[in-house]
């Protein structure tokens, strides 16, 4: 049995072994986890989320460990969230994330926690949430959400952050990719990675053309910032500007907005959820199954079945 004080207790003091407890918690969805996470609500709101995207191969986690180390020696704490929706592996990490959490693991100002798909795909960005609540009720200054590709359950996650970076390299045309997929609008900052490469100024060029295309309505102009995460390069000025998104959110009042976007958007999933679960019992699943057994013009419409269901 799990003493939720001892808990709560450790995790205000940012006790890792605490965290971890909570994580697994959260990510095993018990019983106790709402009870937690509901006690840790009002000590949450405090840290900068910011969330790192791209495709894989770009960087991400060598820049992420440059940010790391740009934020510790300003004596900053960073948590970090990889999220890789498309890994079977659950509770787990992949060998180069044991590698990196091994390098900090002696560090009370760092923390690395990879999550894989584990059970409903929605599932995954909702516990993602939920550990960033973890890490925020423990007084991390900075939470960083690793992730990998362009899918719904990022696109999620990043929604949920406060700035968003978004990851390219110059040789890949990932940028035409990039533009299709919906990350191009949340994109606070882009960051060229790689730009010791060839290309960096074609992409430089073309992101540049792009973007000033934009509505000038927006509130934030993203910016474009070039980086070589194995040399360290750049990454001053990608600190600096993710600093200043930070700073333009909380001015001009968008980050209370973001927080109170959350709120609700939790919520009101929270609800659909449990009456989602409450509603499909055994009797409602047979009665559904039953018309998937016919075909399609003896079946029953899906209109008329959740009609008939909803009346049940
Ligand atoms: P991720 O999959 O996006 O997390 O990418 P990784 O951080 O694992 O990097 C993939 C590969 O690219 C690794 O071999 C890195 O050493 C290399 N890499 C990362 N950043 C740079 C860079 O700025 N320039 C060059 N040339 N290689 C890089």
């Amino acid at each position: 049995m799990i003493n939720l004080e001892d808990l709560i207790s450790g995790i205000k003091s940012k006790e890792k072994l605490s965290i971890s407890k909570a994580i697994t918690l959260a990510e095993n969805n018990l019983n106790e986890s709402h009870e937690l996470l509901s006690r840790i609500y009002k000590h949450t709101g405090n840290a900068h989320r910011i969330g790192i995207t791209g495709p894989p191969g770009a960087g991400k986690s060598t820049l992420v460990d440059c940010l790391i180390d740009s934020y510790t020696s300003k004596g900053k704490s960073v948590a970090v969230i990889v999220i890789d929706p498309s890994s079977p592996f659950t509770n787990g990490a992949f060998l180069g994330d044991r590698v990196r959490m091994m390098r900090h693991y002696n560090n009370p100002n760092v923390f690395i926690r990879s999550m894989a798909t584990r059970g409903s795909l929605g599932g995954l960005a909702i516990k993602s949430k939920e550990v960033a609540d973890i890490f925020d009720a423990s007084g991390y200054d900075i939470i960083i959400f690793e992730t990998v590709g362009v899918g719904q359950i990022e696109l999620d996650i990043m929604n949920a952050s406060d700035s968003v970076a978004v990851v390219l390299v110059p040789e890949s045309g990932d940028d035409i990719q990039m533009m299709k997929s919906g990350l191009m609008e949340i994109a606070d900052l882009f960051v060229i990675n790689k730009s010791d490469r060839e290309g960096t100024s074609k992409l430089y060029t073309s992101l540049s053309q792009v973007l000033s295309f934009e509505s000038k309505e927006k509130d934030w102009h993203p910016v474009i910032i070039k980086t070589s995460a194995v040399k360290s390069k750049g990454i001053k000025s990608l600190h600096s500007n993710i600093d200043k998104h930070h700073y333009f959110m909380r001015e001009n009042g968008i980050l209370d907005e973001k927080l109170n976007q959350r709120y609700t958007f939790l919520t009101q999933q929270l609800i659909s959820q449990k009456q989602t679960t409450e509603f499909w019992n055994s009797e409602k699943n047979l009665l559904l199954q039953k018309q998937i057994l016919l075909n399609i013009s003896s079946r029953k419409s899906p209109y008329q079945l959740s009609k008939e269901l909803l009346e049940e």
